[in-house]
């Protein structure tokens, strides 16, 4: 909470290279099947939220953008291409997965659904395993070190590795 009461939620990419924040209620949050989020996040479906009338503000950097059609841009982080954006004449949402807090973040519709990948809706019945129970066929595993950006501002970054 800011001082004043309203919400504040934070985020920004993996590298730390942008942070931004967003200030007062955030509006619909949403999944995108069509095949242009596909691509623009790589990933089986687009998960974005509107900012609507909260106030973003970039903390970091700034996204670059790539113009996907003749109405709409989609920011990223040109550093290590987070997708942070989908810009259009109705708004600006940004990425769930770019926040600090995605958990607190629940889409409640989907968009895009004639171009549903046709294994999602079935996803979690998957066999699931932690990162742990991988660590046999990943040794690596056992000493990584991240470089992501913590899901906390930061006065500083990247920080010095300590000694
Ligand atoms: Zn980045
Ligand atoms: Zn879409």
């Amino acid at each position: 909470m800011s001082s004043d009461d309203k919400p504040v939620h934070t985020g920004g990419c993996q590298c730390g290279a942008i942070r931004f924040r967003v200030e007062g209620a955030l509006g619909d949050a949403s999944i995108c099947h069509c095949r242009m989020c596909q691509k623009a996040f790589g990933g089986f479906y687009g998960p974005l939220v509107s900012v609507k009338d909260g106030t973003l503000r970039w903390m970091r950097g700034a996204p670059k953008h790539f113009q996907s059609s003749n109405h709409v841009q989609r920011g990223f982080c040109g550093d290590c291409g987070t997708p942070l954006t989908y810009e259009a004449a109705d708004g600006l949402a940004l990425a769930i997965g770019a926040f600090d807090h995605p958990g607190t973040i629940k889409p409640s519709v989907q968009w895009g659904i004639e171009n549903k990948l046709p294994y999602v809706d079935a996803l979690h019945e998957l066999p699931g395993c932690s990162t742990e129970d991988d660590l046999a066929s990943a040794p690596f595993l056992t000493d990584i070190r991240s470089y992501q950006h913590p899901d906390h501002d930061t006065k500083h970054w990247p920080v010095e590795p300590k000694q």
